[in-house]
Order: C-alpha cells, then sequence, then structure tokens
C-alpha cells in the first residue's frame, strides 16, 4: 500500500523522483525541507507573501539560516522582477522558499516562473510550499525543475490531517548529502531510504495512509487536469459571484484553493463568518492577524462541489441582504450559474 501511495503522489506532483510521506502535519514537512537542506549559517531567500510566507522565515531562523525575506504587500503576489532584483545582490542564496498558494491572503505566487529563476544555479534548491497548491494548481515538479515541493493530507486530497508529503529532486539530495543541520525524526535521507522498500522509518500513521489511497484512487480515475478544472470552475463561480454583489476580491492575482473577499464597510467580517456556521452549518474561514475582521474566505479545495458552492453563494446573499439591508437575492447565484455554463460549454465535459 505505501509503494502504490508512493507512485500515485508521484502522479499528483507529476515527478518521477522521490516523494516522501511524513506521519505529520504539513509544516512537518515545511521543517524537514529546512532542516535537511541547510546549514547554520546559510543564506535563505523567502518570498513572505503572508502568514504562510512568514513561517519560512521563522523556520529558516530556526535553524540558524541568514534571512533576507521579499516582504509581499498583502493581497497581491511576488512580482517575478523583486525575485530577481533579490537574486542579483550579494551570493546566491542555498535555497529560495515561497507559497505556490498563500492560503492567508488567497493569492497564487509564480511558481513556474520563479524556478525558472533558479533552475540553472547548481546550489541554490527552490522549495515551494504547495500545501494548497498540489490538487489545485498545475504543478509540474520535474518539468519546472522544483527542488522540493511540500504538500499535506488536509487540504486538497480532503484527508483529516496528518500526513506531509515531501518531494526531493537530484538537485536537492546532493545538497542534503552536504548539510550539517541537527534532524533526527525528519530525515529525509533516511525516510527515502525506507520508503523506497515500502517502509517508513517510524510507525506511520496508517489510518490516513488507508484514505489516501482512496483519495488518490478518485484524483486518478477523475484524471488529474477534470480534477484541477473542477475546483478552478468552484473558484471562478464564487470570483463571479461575490463581484457581481459588489465585494472586492482580496487577492490581486487569486488562486483557486480559496477566495478571500473583503468585508463590506461597517460590517466585521467575523460576523459573517458567524452567520455562515450558525446559521447554515457552512465553515468559511476569517482574517488571520492584521487581517482579522477584515476579510473572509471561502474555501474550493478538491472535495468541494458544485452544490457547496452554489449554496455558500446563496448563504452569503442572505447574510448580506440581512446586514445591509439590500436585497441582492439571485444576483450571485446568477453569475455563479453563467460561469458554470461558460466554462463547461468551453471544456465540453461535466464535472
Ligand atoms: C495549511 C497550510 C500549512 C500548514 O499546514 P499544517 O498541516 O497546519 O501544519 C502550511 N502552508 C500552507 C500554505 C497552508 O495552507
Amino acid at each position: 500500500m505505501f509503494l502504490r501511495a508512493l507512485e500515485d503522489l508521484r502522479y499528483l506532483y507529476q515527478t518521477e523522483g522521490d516523494v516522501v510521506i511524513l506521519t505529520s502535519s504539513g509544516t512537518g514537512g515545511l521543517e524537514a525541507a529546512v532542516s535537511n537542506l541547510l546549514s547554520p549559517g546559510d543564506r535563505a531567500l523567502v518570498i513572505n507573501a503572508g502568514k504562510f510566507g512568514e513561517r519560512w522565515t521563522k523556520l529558516c531562523q530556526a535553524f540558524g539560516a541568514q534571512v533576507d525575506e521579499i516582504l509581499v504587500e498583502r493581497g497581491l503576489a511576488v512580482e517575478i522582477g523583486q525575485v530577481q532584483d533579490a537574486l542579483s545582490k550579494g551570493p546566491m542564496p542555498r535555497a529560495v522558499f515561497w507559497q505556490d498558494s498563500e492560503s492567508s491572503t488567497g493569492v497564487r505566487n509564480p511558481t513556474r516562473k520563479i524556478a525558472a529563476l533558479i533552475k540553472d544555479f547548481p546550489d541554490t534548491c527552490s522549495v515551494v510550499d504547495a500545501i494548497t497548491g498540489l490538487g489545485v494548481h498545475e504543478i509540474e515538479t520535474d518539468q519546472w525543475g522544483l527542488d522540493i515541493v511540500v504538500g499535506g493530507s488536509q487540504k486538497a486530497l480532503g484527508l483529516t490531517p496528518g500526513l506531509g508529503f515531501v518531494s526531493i529532486s537530484e538537485k536537492a539530495w546532493k545538497q542534503i548529502g552536504r548539510s550539517t543541520n541537527a534532524r533526527f525524526y525528519f530525515d529525509l535521507q533516511r525516510e527515502a531510504k525506507n520508503q523506497r522498500q515500502g517502509q517508513s522509518a517510524f510507525t506511520p500513521g496508517i489510518s490516513i495512509f488507508f484514505a489516501l489511497r482512496e483519495a488518490l484512487e478518485f484524483v486518478k480515475s477523475a484524471g488529474l487536469e477534470t480534477w484541477l478544472a473542477h475546483t478552478h470552475t468552484m473558484a471562478e463561480m464564487t470570483r463571479a459571484a461575490v463581484t457581481a454583489l459588489g465585494l472586492q476580491l482580496f487577492a490581486k492575482s487569486p488562486g483557486d484553493a480559496l477566495t478571500a473577499v473583503r468585508a463590506p464597510e461597517g460590517l466585521d467580517s467575523g460576523e459573517i463568518v458567524k452567520r455562515f456556521r450558525d446559521d447554515f452549518g457552512i465553515a468559511i474561514a476569517n482574517g488571520q492577524d492584521e487581517l482579522k475582521g477584515k476579510i473572509f474566505r471561502i474555501g474550493h479545495l478538491g472535495y468541494i462541489d458544485f452544490i457547496d458552492t452554489i449554496g455558500t453563494i446563496a448563504a452569503l446573499e442572505i447574510i448580506l441582504s440581512r446586514s445591509t439591508a439590500s436585497l441582492v437575492s439571485g444576483i450571485g447565484v446568477r453569475a455563479a450559474e453563467e460561469t458554470y455554463s461558460h466554462l463547461q460549454s468551453k471544456s465540453g465535459e461535466g464535472q
């Protein structure tokens, strides 16, 4: 079952290289990337476009790296020129860290283009937190030359939390062989050696492996492209609906994992989240830190379907109508349906 899961994960990752499965939350995978790749004193470049970008910085610092940060205004994706500028200053960093999908703002960073800047430098690795990118956006691990890509069980795959996934390129293996940081549980060399034989170094979270097998079977039978197109459709429907309702999208380059929306003037987004939960049994998320009360986030990950999406939009209309005393019934739902039909006629297949 282990070998089968690894094989199917390679399909999800679009890689022929190694992927290891860790029994940990996604952050365990992020920590494994940092502790295995870097040595104390190494330079690391972090693209910080939100709360999860910040986490890369904290992790790198915890393992003694010298961190340079590209601080990106919240709601924006990094621009490729910003990365070029940062790379042209001083010696090349050992690794560049970023989020494919920054879940705190809903932004999608240009993973393919960033990777292209790094690919030809033999001693610099590209490290992507794709915990909400994998299974949502196209990610071509091998073709784009991504050295480490981290995923997790509880996002697009819709499993319970508890597994982290880490892909490792040949370039990354070379760097891992030279790095001197302390590591024990998250020792990627030892894990890969065991996992190539269908074993893990320590006791795996077996119950989640059963679920993982089912989820990956599902993705395979649907086909990766169809699955990504489904999530894209849900995201497009939501973006069209909130825009038609006169609300503003928070992210300038929104990804398909979730849609972050600015709360209307005078209405705390926490109140919107509460109404969704109490009146409709729908779980959406508030903003975090400085965005708390200002934005709300609607998820589209893998298992979210047409009915979830239409229902969420209808509930939003009712919540808005009540709190702003303006009747908006049907405006968002209509925009979502039109978007759905438009995308269906383009792709020519059912969801
Ligand atoms: C959810 C998430 C994480 C953290 O994963 P945990 O499983 O909670 O450790 C990291 N990065 C991104 C982009 C996420 O969305």
